[in-house]
């Protein structure tokens, strides 16, 4: 895989790049329909997100914000600032698959609560915010500044350390996954055994549905640590 990316012509990589990206958005849609549908019960929010066509053009100009981002995560290959490993061991790849969530977990919350200093939010996280519910395409509603910030922060990781190749594609699964997760207006989870051994671990639905509802809250994105140690966290 690594081979036909970085043999690829820079038109080919843009192409590639925004059909990757276009697969994730279809993905993340077809995961929030198909939880939100076999789950029964009440909705999170009381009131529903509509998807607007304001929301829809943002969310194509962030997908293609994605796109920009792994064609220069390769352009700082090809450059050499950025090495990966091939081949590495199941255990090695279960670690650095770890070390990832981890760091993009710390890196992210920090930027969140950046994200949220009046003159950062007004100018880019407002837009997130917008959104007082959620709906399928909440996750892909940001302001472009904010979606090339997240990434930025996962090339400054890449960057630094050599991660295998099979780690960082299953990272980038794992975030869209749980980036969904957040995002469904239905708590999915809710009475099952994922929950009771999770809850006091990992930020399930109805977490990220509370920051919606109370952006002073709830910054974390995979795991509870950094706001219970910062005093951010809202049990839910
Ligand atoms: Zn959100
Ligand atoms: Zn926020």
């Amino acid at each position: 895989m690594l081979d036909l990316v970085i043999g690829m012509s820079i038109t080919q990589l843009v192409l590639f790049s925004i059909v990757l990206n276009i697969l994730f958005y279809g993905v993340s849609i077809g995961l929030y329909l198909t939880l939100n549908r076999c789950k029964k019960g009440e909705y999170i929010q009381e009131i529903k997100q509509e998807i607007t066509r304001r929301d829809l053009i943002l969310s194509f100009v962030v997908l293609l914000c994605n796109a920009g981002v792994f064609v220069l995560g390769v352009g700082l290959y090809n450059y050499g600032y950025i090495h990966v490993l091939e081949g590495s061991s199941i255990t090695v790849i279960a670690l650095q698959t770890l070390g990832l969530v981890i760091g993009m977990d710390f890196l992210m919350y920090v930027f969140h609560r950046l994200a949220h200093i009046p003159i950062f939010y007004s100018l880019a996280h407002l837009r997130h915010h917008e959104h007082n519910s959620v709906n399928a395409i909440s996750l892909f509603v940001l302001h472009p500044l904010e979606a090339i910030g997240f990434g930025l922060l996962f090339i400054l990781l890449l960057c630094i350390y050599p991660f295998d190749t099979f780690s960082i594609g299953l990272y980038l699964l794992i975030n869209l996954i749980w980036g969904t997760i957040g995002h469904i207006d239905k708590d999915v989870f809710k009475n099952t055994y994922f929950e009771r051994w999770t809850r006091d671990i990992l930020c399930l639905t109805l977490f990220h549905n509370i920051h919606h509802q109370d952006p002073n809250c709830n910054y974390g994105f995979y795991t509870l640590l950094w706001d219970k140690l910062f005093k951010t966290y809202r049990k839910v």
